[in-house]
């Protein structure tokens, strides 16, 4: 398989140093240290060692289209755009007139964009990314390819792939012969694009190397020394997810969905992934708990009460009077773990919970049985005067739900939903009230879940 690579564009020389300033001044943190000076050598110019990055206090940018696709995919890219919105403080919204962000789909020209603050730089009669030939018959996989990889450095971030640790297992001679055939470059274009490390340095988000980025292009078996393929990363992942939410710090709202955009529920020894944006059962689930989440003691594995996605980076799985941490990012439970409730949560029942989900308010709910308590994440207790009865505090439940939920989880959207046996509700967290028209049965209303419920050991 031959992908089109991406490349990123660079300003010409004349504009390349007044748009590193520009960078500086928008954001501080894009200047070069005096490490990254000393690892590029002392007669690289400014702009090759500064980052791009938009102030911190958030990307708010406007997208126009230089070739007048049409309504739906133009909706279907920003759509991909603002995937990084969802852990991240960034927005992309379409404009009739001339945005900042302007994207053509010149053929033969492959995928490209300019990297962060320097598509300032860039007339506004020119596009700042390319994405060659894309159109609705455009797989979805390659929406979430490239789409979300060409923002990724409309963002500011550069490529994965060219970390030492990755440049150094390359084949120097094999990659110019393979890009200049399937790509069209010349060889320098190959030594800048995929041969020439970056690291230890600003221009880098993350601490550790991580292959399967959605900034890490795939790079084929037969140019690497070692014979192994870089696989590349198909689609944003948590630690990409998080380190923009890092660059990029809120506002965004807790909810139940993971930084790749995907709630997990669990039933019995099994779980599946929901993908939010398709609103469906990913392919391929159920699968079994254990081997799938590493470090999970084998009565977790068996069945959980509840899971419920913290602010913290992590997740907390609750199975009787004990409960795990797992880390999101690292993709395993944290070392020290089972631990017993008790004295671990002020206030919570020591004996366990049957379902909990982080509030958009900061709050966390916590049910079991008829009752919830409402728990204070900053202060990390129950708030006083909880537990309460479900009964009469979550307007519009209905008794059934009322006398004890299996699974809660929060949506994007505002809403969040209550599982109980074969049925679930819609609360609308605004209005704070069950929305009419509940229950319904999750059959057909949940592609792919359980039809007999979610959440149950
Ligand atoms: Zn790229």
């Amino acid at each position: 398989m031959t992908y089109i690579s991406c490349s990123i564009k660079t300003l010409p020389t004349e504009l390349a140093e007044e748009a590193a300033a520009k960078a500086i001044e928008l954001n501080p943190e894009n200047a070069p240290s005096a490490q990254d000076r000393a690892a590029l050598g002392p007669d690289l110019p400014l702009s090759a060692i500064t980052a791009r990055r938009w102030p911190k206090s958030g990307v708010r940018l406007s997208v126009s289209f230089l070739d007048n696709p049409g309504a739906d995919l133009r909706a279907r890219i920003l759509s991909h755009m603002n995937a990084w919105g969802a852990w991240a403080n960034v927005r992309f919204t379409e404009t009739a007139g001339t945005g900042q962000v302007r994207i053509a789909r010149k053929a033969g020209d492959g995928y490209w964009s300019y990297l962060g603050t320097d598509v300032l730089s860039i007339a506004t009669n020119k596009p700042t990314m390319n994405l060659a030939s894309f159109s609705m018959n455009t797989p979805e996989s390659e929406f979430h390819r490239v789409v979300r990889h060409e923002t990724g450095h409309t963002l500011g971030f550069p490529h994965e792939h060219r970390r030492k640790a990755i440049v150094d297992r390359i084949d120097r001679e094999k990659a110019i012969v393979y890009f200049m055939r399937t790509q069209g470059w010349t060889r320098a274009e190959v030594i800048e694009q995929v041969l020439t490390p970056f690291d230890n340095s600003a221009l880098i988000a993350s601490a550790a190397t991580d292959p399967t980025s959605i900034m890490c292009y795939g790079l084929p078996a037969e140019i690497m020394k070692d014979g192994i393929a870089v696989p590349g990363g198909p689609d944003i992942n948590n630690l990409d997810a998080t380190f923009a939410g890092q660059l990029y710090p809120g506002p965004v709202s807790p909810t139940s969905m993971w930084p790749n955009g995907k709630v997990y529920l669990f039933k019995g020894s099994q779980y599946v992934r929901y993908n939010v944006a398709a609103d469906k059962v990913d392919a391929g689930y159920p699968l079994p708990i254990a081997g799938n989440w590493p470090g999970f003691p084998a009565d977790f594995a068996s069945g959980i009460d509840s899971g419920v996605l913290w602010t913290n980076g992590k997740a907390y799985y609750f199975r009787g009077n004990q409960y795990i941490r797992y880390d999101v990012v690292n993709d395993r439970v944290d070392a020290g773990y089972p631990r017993p409730i008790f004295n671990n949560w002020p206030g919570l029942w020591a004996g366990g919970i049957d379902a909990g989900v982080v509030w958009p308010n900061g709050k966390a709910y916590l049910f079991k049985g008829s009752q919830y308590v409402r728990y204070d994440i900053a202060a990390d207790r129950v708030d006083p005067g909880y537990p309460k009865p479900i009964a009469g505090n979550w307007p519009g439940m209905p008794a059934a739900f009322a006398q004890g939920i299996d699974e809660i989880v929060v949506w994007p959207n505002g809403k969040a939903y209550a599982f109980k046996g074969s049925q679930y509700v819609r609360y609308d967290i605004a209005a704070d009230r069950v929305d009419p028209g509940y229950p319904l049965p999750i059959d057909p209303h949940w592609p792919g879940l359980w039809s007999s419920g979610v959440g149950t050991r």
